[in-house]
């Protein structure tokens, strides 16, 4: 049978609403009121955009909603998206000196999601391009968080900016790959029009090395910035594949954030392979949106995976099974997906997995999700640059400080 919507409108906005709503007013205070204002703060240390998180907090205790909104933005112009997508319980609030006390650490993400929200809700300009202009023109290629966060530095420090975007919609993954229930898609897009607001222009739906080709960006630039991300997602090459409920994650994570909630269709026995944050996002949102079952195949054991402990608690408790040392080996059925093969595994003597003969069972599915993570976009970016410098893994080899790539004028 083909798969199809399971969950009506009103469902859908119940199940896949925001698991961190936003603060009210006097819980934002108490929150704000319990933090220590640390000296040489562990939790700005563990930010990657080095926010200053008890100066922020501070003012949001003050009061100062702008303020506290200008604090994080003017360090990181996508601290409303990280508010609500990065893995807080590892970085920030994984480093509060709470934590060592027994109690519980500082909510700086939703702290900060509460200072951005007012700012972007009530039209509050916090920032602003440099008033005079370098004379500099670079180009940035990708919208992805990466490309914008680049962007606003640069039309801050005033040089003229533009972003090209393949896609008709700017943000990358925060516009099109988080889970809906993290992050609606609407927040990514009030970031790249913040972003928009200094300067920066976008130049949408145009493909370099279709549309436009990287030599004529770097006569007519003065400096070019890669921010293209990563690209296909690898498959699993067994047979059955091609069969039409097979979707890799990050399409299906896709189609829930562009199409309405209640047209997206699930399988009623879903089973995701792979064990990384994205096969929890997909788990996660095919129970939520009405599979009666959903089980992660993964070939190795539960240390082995490369999901956060929360994320991995998070789909348990949305019912989300775990099937540890499976490897599928045929997707059966035609024209449809009736069910999965999987057999078990263990490590041979160099600790690599391998098959243990004999064992295979059949699981009955009537869809698969593939998480298996993404390939590096190395053909793609030696087509453009073939001197460009790259890594065994296929990463682009660049200075740590400056960024700067073995290419002349390329970051
Ligand atoms: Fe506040 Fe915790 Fe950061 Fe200290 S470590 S400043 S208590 S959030």
């Amino acid at each position: 049978m083909p798969i199809r919507p399971r969950v009506d409108a009103k469902t859908a906005r119940r199940t896949m609403a925001e698991i961190a709503p936003r603060y009210s007013k006097q819980e934002a205070r108490v929150e704000a009121e319990r933090c220590l204002y640390c000296f040489d703060a562990p939790c700005i240390q563990s930010c990657p955009t080095g926010i200053d998180v008890p100066a922020f907090i501070q003012k949001i205790a003050a009061g100062s909603l702008t303020g506290a909104a200008r604090t994080i933005l003017e360090a990181n112009v996508l601290g409303s998206s990280c508010a609500r997508a990065c893995p807080t319980q590892v970085l920030c609030e994984g480093a509060c000196v709470l934590l060592d006390r027994d109690e519980q650490p500082i909510k700086i993400g939703r702290l900060q999601r509460y200072a951005t929200d007012h700012v972007f809700d009530n039209d509050i300009t916090v920032l602003s391009a440099a008033a005079e202009k370098s004379g500099k023109r670079v180009v940035l290629i990708g919208a992805g968080p990466a490309s914008l966060g680049c962007a606003a530095e640069l039309a801050r420090l005033g040089h003229e900016t533009v972003v090209y975007e393949k896609r008709l919609l700017a943000g990358g993954l925060n516009t099109y790959g988080i889970a809906y229930y993290k992050m609606k898609p609407e927040v990514s897009l009030a970031e790249v029009e913040l972003v928009r607001s200094l300067g920066v222009e976008f130049r949408e739906g145009v493909e370099v090395g279709r549309d436009v080709s990287m030599d004529t960006l770097r006569e007519q630039f003065d400096a070019v910035f890669i921010g293209t991300g990563l690209g296909g997602t690898h498959r699993l090459g067994i047979p059955g594949e091609e069969l039409p409920e097979v979707v890799d994650a990050l399409s299906f994570i896709e189609e829930i954030r562009t199409s309405p909630l209640d047209e997206v269709a699930v399988g009623d026995r879903v089973a995701v392979i792979g064990c990384g944050n994205t096969a929890i996002d997909a788990i996660t949102q095919a129970k939520r949106l009405g599979a009666s079952t959903a089980f992660i195949v993964y070939r190795r054991g539960a240390d082995d995976m490369s999901a956060y402990e929360f994320e991995y608690a998070l789909a348990k408790a949305d019912g989300g099974e775990f099937m540890f040392h499976r490897q599928p080996v045929a997707i059966l059925g035609g024209p449809h997906v009736t069910g999965l093969r999987v057999a078990e595994t263990q490590l041979d003597a160099e600790g690599r997995t391998v098959l243990v003969p004999g064992t295979e069972t059949d699981l009955a599915v009537d869809m698969v999700i593939e998480a298996l993570g993404q390939s590096k976009m190395k053909e793609v970016l030696l087509a453009w640059l073939p001197a460009l410098e790259l890594d065994a893994r296929g990463a682009i080899v660049r200075d740590f400080d400056t960024g700067a790539t073995n290419v002349d004028g390329v970051y």
